[in-house]
């Protein structure tokens, strides 16, 4: 496979970039470095299998050049030009276009390959505004990443014909409070003039996109709703909950509960999840479809502080704070999320393996600059070392 992940620098797709090169893929990278940081793929750079292209999803040529293998970026590699789609590309144009008088062509120059073939054919499309922190603070640049970047993205995969996993969120969902949510169930959202529903409706959008360009051209596309991923090189910078109560526990700092913190989620490590969408996106029976994906853990966010603190051995203590204060007024949590993942278990067998205490403790050993985070039993790979990158 010759994979593009956009958004690859971020907590996700560096961890995907470094399974699929580890599986002997080659992979592409775009990534704006907004959210993501360079320092989750550094260790990646001298593969000749990996390249990265430093660019946001709204920028065409950016997004031309990841799909197209140019040379540029923090690879150090040499630079070189985009070769003729009709000469080396697999371009199907969405309209017919006249066919052109034939002029004799010089034969072409070959250059040099380093395991790149000039077009990607799969794209992991991962790249957004991350976090609802930023969703309620800057609204209109998540959504014109939700929406144009999307829109750039699917228009060059269709012309590539690529196959295409686009990265939704339980987000979707909204404010149910089902304990089993199913891939066809309906939403429940606020208004629009909240801004914190603006993510959710990104989302949809895209996933929308994915949906219809299947349906319409044949764009082999699949749609997965990421359900609290946790793990290593997450930041509790954007919001994320676990991260930041991992380093307030070892740092000796209190925990910062939002609300009451009776509202619940399932995290679900990364490494269990990162196998199935390199699995889903090359299954034929999984095009055109949505999956949940995720644990069906559940914890509040109360009790989830006490067990950090419990398993780091922390002196500290939690801190209660009221909504209005954490993000703006008028702000909604969502009271739940528990994903019904039978969908997603019958067709590729997943079943998430590592337990809540078990991530929290691999993140109170990282955060203390020791021990690594793994694969699950089975598999061999390390995920990620504290003191040594894989
Ligand atoms: N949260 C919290 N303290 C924090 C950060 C988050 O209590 O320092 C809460 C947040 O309000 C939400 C839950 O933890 O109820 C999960 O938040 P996160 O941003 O990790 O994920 P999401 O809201 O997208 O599920």
């Amino acid at each position: 496979m010759d994979a593009l992940i956009t958004g690859g620098a971020g907590f996700i797709g560096s961890h995907l970039a470094g399974y699929l090169l580890q599986q002997g893929h080659s992979v592409t990278v775009l990534d704006d470095l907004s959210t993501g940081c360079y320092d989750n793929i550094a260790h990646l750079a001298g593969n000749p299998q990996f390249r990265f292209e430093q660019g946001s999803i709204l920028d065409a040529d950016a997004v031309e050049r990841a799909f197209t293998g140019t040379r540029s970026g923090e690879t150090g590699q040499i630079d070189t030009p985009t070769p003729t789609p009709d000469t080396n590309f697999r371009l199907v144009p969405a309209t017919p276009t006249p066919t052109p008088t034939p002029t004799p062509t010089p034969t072409p120059t070959p250059t040099p390959t380093d395991g790149h073939v000039n077009h990607v054919d799969t794209v992991f499309h991962l790249a957004a505004a991350v976090g609802v922190e930023l969703a309620v603070s800057h609204p209109v640049e998540g959504l014109m990443v939700h929406v144009m970047g999307t829109k750039l993205i699917m228009e060059a995969a269709h012309r590539y014909r690529c196959r295409v996993m686009v990265a939704s969120s339980s987000e979707i969902y909204g404010k149910s409070t089902s304990d089993n949510m199913s891939e066809d169930d309906d939403r429940v959202l606020g208004s629009p003039l909240k801004s914190r529903w603006s993510y959710s409706e990104g989302k949809a959008i895209e996933e929308t996109m994915a949906y219809t360009y299947w349906r319409e051209t044949g764009l082999r596309t699949v749609i997965v709703r990421l359900f609290n991923m946790v793990g290593p090189r997450q930041h509790g910078r954007y919001g994320m909950v676990l991260p930041r109560f991992v380093h307030q526990a070892v740092t000796g700092q209190p925990l910062t509960v939002y609300g009451d913190g009776r509202q619940s989620r399932c995290f679900c490590y990364i490494g269990d999840a990162i196998p199935v969408l390199v699995d889903l996106v090359q299954r034929s029976d999984a095009h055109g479809k949505a999956f949940n994906l995720g644990s069906r853990e559940e914890t509040t966010i109360e009790a989830l502080a006490q067990k950090v603190i419990d398993l780091a051995g922390s002196k500290s203590t939690i801190h209660y704070i009221p909504y209005g204060k954490a993000y703006k007024d008028g702000f909604e949590d969502m009271p739940r999320r528990v994903p019904d993942i039978t969908k997603v278990r019958q067709l590729t067998g997943f079943v998430p393996r590592t337990t809540l205490d078990e991530i929290i403790q691999m993140l109170v050993s990282l955060e203390r600059g020791v021990g690594e985070g793994r694969f699950p039993p089975g598999r061999n790979e390390t995920l990620y070392s504290a003191t040594s990158e894989t």
